[in-house]
């Protein structure tokens, strides 16, 4: 394809800010292109030469750039930095600038999308000696033979300032409307405001289609050279590959167990939610691996222990492992909070000593292809069955998510304490016969990040209520366990007892049961002996001068006595600070 006709393209798209309209002309587009022409011309008109998974880059500056300018024109550079100055965007610089030299030598020879691709490929590979020079030559030699426009946009592109507004969702519409808009029965609306579509059901389906072929490829180009090609069939058979990163399945967000109940059904698997980061693990064939972020960014050689781990640790000659690396304290060994390893994943240099002073522990927990096979349309069971099978465990280098399945509150709550306990964030839900959906944020797996977990807390003061109430000891002075298991105060509690003794836990039960206990009285206010303890839920945690413990709980409400716990199976502090952090995050 001739260069001109796609910076048409660019020039139209730039015209308009509409999005649909922006779609409109791409369709239109689309349909031109040759299937030879495809992949490339694709990730030129996305302004890019390689995928956004691939790290690569072309690796020119403005500098650089200046000086190839300076070449292929045949002006000083000062002159163009001057124009620069002016115009704020070396591509506009270029296009006057050739404008001008064009009027003397008109040139005829006309440039491929082709050339002009493996061009900006060959600037991308160069390197070691005479870097600077090579590029500067074969960026020269592309301007000398582009028209004013045309360097404009090659400028452009290899600076990486596109910004014509291809979007996804722009690109995968795209590909619908070309590839099966004579299917779907589409009209585009005047003014572009709108498209009609005959048939709202038919058109999901190849948007779907569209969709999830990108979700496993993330390339249009792949995805487009399949539709035009095959059509439907091809692209709900595009395969996945080993080595190409797959959008990862996203989690909804609930707030309470029984809503998570009720989107993933029971039983439910629910595992420790990491807070790490997640890292999809590639092994090809030939033993290779690659490490991806959720972003898809190529994290391989930031993390060479993690990919000592799979290698040595998950058997099986090609696979695609989901994953969340934590990082973790080398003295104590507990994990730590994300922060704390977010500078490991852009980390260039120094890496041996980085991942030595901030080792990370892998804990798997999903698998999205295992020798070639795709796993996605299988059973969350299956593949979780599948992972322990196949990753050797050693804990502080590699393990699978921990994990239990349950149908009751009670043991979410348990279990939900143990993860805050060991430092997680909370936990995830997972429902245990659902698909692994790439890319997509469906109700397969959730995220409980903080229930409003009850503390229970001993009773270490109380005072004398008012009018009906004179009676009774109406308010209670609460309070935790300190690591030397003494108590600190957390906060004041009067509600949640009942007036009347047959609606349950009532004050006059309560004050009779402290009555006994009573060291010290000062006007309204008492000193309890700490023997009673209660269960007590809350709004939120908050910071406090008040009190000893320096949290203190807002709305605070009695739920019931503990008889079955003493005095020092009080809630801790430190599980009280925890979830005062967790309540931040989120
Ligand atoms: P989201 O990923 O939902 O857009 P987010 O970036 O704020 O939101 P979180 O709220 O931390 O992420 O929740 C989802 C993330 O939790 C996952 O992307 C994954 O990295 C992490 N995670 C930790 N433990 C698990 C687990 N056991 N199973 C799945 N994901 C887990």
């Amino acid at each position: 394809m001739e260069y001109s006709k796609l910076v048409d393209v660019y020039e139209q798209l730039n015209k308009t800010t509409k999005r649909l309209e922006k779609t409109h002309i791409i369709a239109e587009f689309l349909k031109e292109i040759s299937i030879d022409d495809m992949e490339h011309v694709i990730l030129l008109l996305e302004g890019r030469i390689f995928p956004n998974y691939d790290a690569r880059e072309i690796g020119v500056a403005s500098r650089l750039m200046l000086k190839s300018l300076g070449i292929a024109i045949g002006i000083g550079i000062d002159k163009i930095e001057k124009e620069w100055k002016k115009q704020g965007d070396l591509g506009l610089v270029a296009e006057l600038l050739v404008k001008t030299k064009k009027q003397a030598t008109l040139h005829s020879t006309k440039l491929t999308t082709k050339k002009v691709f493996e061009n900006l490929r060959k600037l991308a590979e160069i390197e070691g000696e005479g870097t600077v020079e090579r590029k500067t030559q074969l960026i020269a030699e592309l301007l000398t033979s582009a028209k004013p426009v045309e360097s404009k946009y090659i400028v452009k592109t290899i600076l990486g300032e596109m910004r014509i507004g291809v979007g996804e969702g722009a690109m995968r519409d795209a590909i619908v409307w070309a590839f099966f808009g004579n299917k779907i029965g589409i009209k585009y609306a005047r003014e572009m405001n709108d498209i009609e579509v005959e048939d709202r059901e038919v058109y999901n389906k190849y948007a779907d289609a569209v969709q999830s072929a990108y979700d496993v490829t993330n390339e249009f180009a792949l995805v487009a050279k399949a539709a035009k090609s095959k059509g439907l069939d091809a692209l709900e058979n595009i395969g996945m590959k080993v080595g190409i990163p797959i959008q990862v399945m996203l989690a909804l967000k609930v707030d309470t167990i029984e809503e998570a109940f009720e989107t993933v059904g029971k039983p439910a698997a629910i595992e420790f939610k990491y807070d790490g980061f997640r890292i999809q693990a590639h092994k090809g064939e030939k033993g290779g691996i690659r490490l991806f972020t959720r972003r898809l960014e190529d994290v391989t050689k930031q993390f060479p222990d993690v990919v000592e781990y799979i290698k040595k640790h998950v058997k099986g000659k090609s696979f695609i492992i989901d994953s969340e690396a934590v990082g973790y304290d080398k003295k104590t060994g507990r994990y730590l909070p994300f922060q704390n390893i977010s500078q490991r994943i852009k980390r260039k240099y120094d890496i041996d000593r980085m991942s030595n002073d901030f080792p990370v522990e892998v804990n798997v927990f999903d698998i999205i292809n295992f020798e070639g096979k795709s796993m996605i349309n299988e059973e969350f069971e299956k593949r979780r069955k599948l992972l322990e099978k196949i990753v050797k465990q050693e804990p502080k280098k590699i393990v699978v998510s921990k994990i239990k399945i349950v149908s009751e509150k009670k043991d979410v709550e348990k279990f939900f304490k143990e993860a805050v306990n060991a430092g997680n964030e909370g936990l995830m839900f997972k429902s245990l016969n659902s698909p692994y959906k790439p890319g997509a944020r469906v109700g397969y797996m959730i995220k409980f990040k903080h229930m409003m977990e009850t503390l229970d807390l001993v009773i270490v003061g109380a005072e004398w209520g008012e009018g009906k109430r004179a009676r009774w000891l109406s308010s209670y002075t609460v309070a935790c366990l300190d690591e030397n298991d003494d108590f600190l105060e957390v906060g004041k509690v009067s509600t949640g007892l009942k007036e009347k003794e047959e609606e349950g836990l009532s004050f006059m039960e309560m004050t009779r049961l402290l009555k006994p206990l009573i060291i010290s009285e000062k006007g309204k206010e008492v000193k309890i002996k700490p023997k009673i303890i209660i269960e007590v839920g809350y709004e939120e945690i908050q910071k406090s001068p008040t009190y000893e413990s320096g949290l203190a709980l807002r709305f605070p409400r009695v739920i019931s006595q503990r008889i079955d716990k003493g005095p020092h199976e009080a809630s801790t502090l430190d599980y009280v600070k925890k979830l005062y952090a967790g309540q931040k995050k989120s």
